[in-house]
């Protein structure tokens, strides 16, 4: 076995998916006309299956503002953000950041999955205890694996778990790093964060929210899930990234606990690479802006939410417990799945296909993301594509 026979399993997962008629992890985007339509495969596609909750990837601020710093500060930094790239505007940022959570301290990281790997590597050491929720994203996993520290995975949104393990932690249990999402993004469902606080509070332990999805769409000013719940505040550690709501790229910590602005000093992904671009950087800083003006746009994409879940409620597909605008159709194998799939995207609709093991049970799950860029015909065009795409398989 050389080294490169590391690679058979992935080339023969390759091989697999391009034996299919359209391999569904190699879709071409081949010209984007706007925050809900693209071209895909010459032809004019809705995208259902983004995470532009609030369409602002056109917004005329957000893309002005990128222009104007394109112009005045260039391409990009050239260097990380304890060498040469800490720019003010990155100071800027993170002090905006601070001030909408209301939160002593905020780090701006160059991608969400920096961002979670960045503060949970600094965070941890190997002899703590991470309790972290089933269903939590990859780059959560992979940040407690770089830490060292000892992981355990309680049972998804499940607060009887949770406190189970902590039982068994005993005296450690008092340092407990819990770990959870807000808005989960296959089948779109909610954290139960305040029984979460609950118990880390009934624990002496620490809680740390990823609101990667629920980022604009809850809470006031769509400071997300944990604000609409009540326990912003008690959230020790809240991270998130620009690249859905906000349309951009990057990732942020912001906490109450000022001992994380040191972080920078010890987090490897964050002192190991370049910081964000000002361009980046100043779409970022308009796009909270018409986040927390964004009233409007949360109902939009609310309500189209609403009409697409009842709809495809009404037709009898299998969604998740919960409205909101992460939609996931369940399918019991994965071949029905991806040529339910295929039907939507020669119907001219764009879905993510989420087969095993990214979908929780198992099962592959077709994932709608509703956004405020939505019009009320597309949601009728999506549904009326799940509509056809039903009788075409007769699955159901
Ligand atoms: N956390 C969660 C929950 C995510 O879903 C994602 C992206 N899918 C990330 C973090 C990483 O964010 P980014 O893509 O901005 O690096």
């Amino acid at each position: 076995m050389g080294l490169l026979n590391n690679l058979d399993e992935a080339t023969n997962k390759k091989k697999l998916l391009n034996a299919l008629e359209v391999n569904p992890t190699e879709v071409i985007i081949e010209k984007v006309v706007s925050p809900t339509s693209a071209l895909i495969n010459g032809q004019l596609t809705i995208l259902a299956g983004t995470n532009n909750y609030l369409g602002l990837t056109f917004n005329r601020k957000c893309v002005e503002a990128g222009k104007k710093a394109l112009e005045e500060s260039g391409t990009g930094t050239t260097g990380s953000r304890m060498a040469n790239g800490t720019y003010s505007t990155h100071l800027e940022l993170e002090k905006e950041l601070a001030e909408l959570f209301e939160m002593r301290s905020a780090m701006v990281f160059s991608t969400g999955y920096g961002a979670n790997l960045g503060t949970l590597s600094a965070l941890l050491r190997p002899s703590d205890a991470v309790l972290i929720d089933s269903e939590a994203h990859a780059s959560l996993f992979d940040g407690c694996r770089m830490s060292g520290a000892e992981v355990f995975r309680f049972l998804h949104n499940d607060p009887k778990s949770l406190e189970k393990r902590l039982v068994r932690l005993g005296s450690r249990a008092k340092n407990t790093l819990i770990i959870a999402e807000g808005l989960y993004s296959i089948r779109g469902d909610c954290a139960p964060l305040k029984d979460f606080v609950e118990i880390k509070n009934k624990f002496g332990a620490y809680l740390m929210v990823d609101e990667a999805h629920s980022l604009g769409l809850y809470g006031k000013m769509g400071r997300g899930l944990a604000d609409q719940l009540g326990v912003l505040q008690q959230t020790d550690f809240l991270v998130g990234t620009f690249s859905k709501s906000l349309g951009s790229i990057g990732g942020f910590c912001v906490s109450n606990h000022e001992e994380v602005s040191s972080i920078r000093y010890a987090s490897r992904p964050f002192i190991f690479t370049a910081s964000p671009c000002p361009s980046v950087v100043a779409s970022t800083r308009e796009a909270i802006i018409a986040m927390r003006e964004g009233d409007d746009l949360r109902r939009r994409a609310w309500e189209g939410a609403s009409n697409l879940y009842h709809s495809l409620q009404k037709l009898g597909f299998p969604l998740g417990p919960e409205l909101s605008p992460v939609i996931g159709v369940t399918f019991d194998d994965e071949r029905s799945a991806f040529h339910f799939w295929q039907l939507l995207l020669d119907s001219g609709v764009y879905t993510n296909l989420i087969l095993p093991p990214a979908a929780p049970g198992g099962g592959a799950v077709i994932r709608c993301s509703i956004t405020a860029g939505h019009s009320k015909d597309q949601i009728n065009r999506i549904s009326s594509a799940f509509k056809e795409a039903q009788a075409k398989l007769a699955i159901l």
